[in-house]
């Protein structure tokens, strides 16, 4: 670990200012696909191109009809995640507009006929793993619902809390990324999901939104094997306490592709009665065309080999300079999968460091974003994202954040 001292402070200015003076322009905020990703789905563009082409097992999919996806692509998400067919929903473009759709149902109709809405109870809650996903957090303030956090360790979140937590009946919810999880990339061992299984919470409108997002998002051949939920909730009897959502997004387009939604039989068929009043059917000219596209579950995962091998250097670029600069400074989490990797940095440096790498032109994401209410409390976490700049971008992007770590852990230690 670097000693604190003056000449370290001024050694690694020093450096800090030499970077500065590269004009940088450098971005690792967002976890988007980079321009090769998206190219990898060109063939996707032209997969229909006859008009003849649009019919798909009788149904024509340039009309209205099969409110709740076409048969085919609702095949794909089930073999891809081990989920049947009858109880799921193919939607748009993109998850989290489900996921905001599902909490504002809810909200206004209740989580089944007969039970009263959210939006009429007078305490809302929700459980939130941290660090987590923002976008997730952000529903939640939207909304008015009350975050509790809970801790992630690294085979999910803390279940003993989350089993306490949920003896309130104002608890409602709980949101999960369950593989290679956003940011820390881990995914929940089968203990954590076995718990999740068999939860019983005092809320009977409690519901686990499962965001599988990163379901076949792996780096490696070798990939992390998540449980699957939906086969643990039948053995215990509980398939309406879960929602499991995930999208194409990172596969073709991002927010271009298909979505899926899924969960047990009443929740579903209460789902779907209100959705069907907000629409008659989605795009199913884009399903059809994926459907053309992948041909079936080994297309998809043929392609995301493809994703992977573009991916993967991206990683590893950044956790050897991790290795290499950080000189002990901060843990951060080595995903198989996924696209983020979480840096810890000693506590009450992150915000400093965040503000060191802005001026310096490399953007991250804000601190505290990866928690509820967009606070960290302990001032320590960053959510690093490689996918979108090119390998050389990325690794300075990653040398100037452990300068600036290191300026940030040395400044702190000095005031002291
Ligand atoms: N869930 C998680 C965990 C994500 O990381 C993302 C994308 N960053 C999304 C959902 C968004 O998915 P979609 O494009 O399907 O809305």
């Amino acid at each position: 670990m670097i000693e604190p001292t003056n000449s370290a402070y001024e050694a690694l200015l020093k450096q800090y200012e030499e970077y500065k003076k590269l004009g940088l322009k450098l971005d690792m905020s967002r976890g988007k696909p980079d321009k090769d990703q998206l190219s990898l789905s060109a063939g996707f563009l032209t997969a229909l191109t006859d008009d003849a082409d649009t019919v798909c097992g009788g149904l024509d999919c340039r009309n209205y009809g099969a409110p709740d996806g076409i048969p085919g692509i609702k095949g794909l998400f089930g073999a891809l995640l081990g989920l049947p067919t009858e109880n799921m929903f193919i939607g748009g473009g993109s998850s989290l507009e489900m996921m905001f759709d599902t909490v504002a149902r809810h909200m206004l109709f209740g989580a089944q006929p007969g039970m009263t809405p959210w939006g009429k109870q007078s305490k809302l809650k929700f459980l939130c793993p941290c660090p987590g996903y923002d976008r997730h957090f952000a529903i939640c303030e939207a909304f008015g619902i009350e975050m509790l956090p809970i801790a992630m360790n690294a085979d999910g979140p803390d279940m003993d809390a989350v089993e306490k937590a949920v003896k309130d009946p104002a608890v409602k919810g709980i949101w999960c990324v369950p593989k290679y999880s956003n940011p820390t990339g881990i995914t929940f061992s089968d203990g954590v999901v076995r718990r999740f299984a068999s939860l019983a919470p005092a809320a009977e409108d409690f519901r686990i939104f499962w965001d599988n997002a990163y379901a076949i998002h792996d780096l490696y051949n070798e990939g992390d094997e998540l449980l699957n939920l939906y086969e643990e909730l039948e053995k215990t009897g509980k398939t309406d306490m879960a929602y499991i959502f995930s999208s194409f997004s990172k596969v073709t387009y991002a927010g271009g592709s298909v979505s899926m939604m899924a969960s047990g039989i009443a929740n579903m068929a209460y789902a779907k009665k209100i959705i069907g009043i907000q629409l008659i059917c989605t795009d199913k000219i884009n399903q059809l065309r994926h459907l053309r596209y992948f041909k079936n579950a080994e297309g998809v995962r043929a392609q995301m080999k493809k994703h992977a091998q573009i991916l993967r250097p991206k990683f590893e670029a950044v956790l050897k300079i991790f290795d290499e600069e950080l000189d002990g400074i901060g843990t951060y989490t080595r995903p198989k999968g996924g696209y983020f990797i979480s840096l810890d940095l000693p506590e009450g440096t992150a915000k400093r460091t965040y503000e060191l790498a802005k001026e310096a032109g490399v953007t991250l994401t804000k601190v505290g974003a990866t928690f509820p209410y967009g606070t960290d409390p302990d001032d320590k976490n960053l959510r690093i994202a490689p996918s979108f700049p090119p390998v050389e971008e990325l690794k300075t992007a990653a040398e100037v954040l452990c300068v600036c770590a290191k300026l940030a852990y040395v400044e702190r230690e000095l005031r002291r």
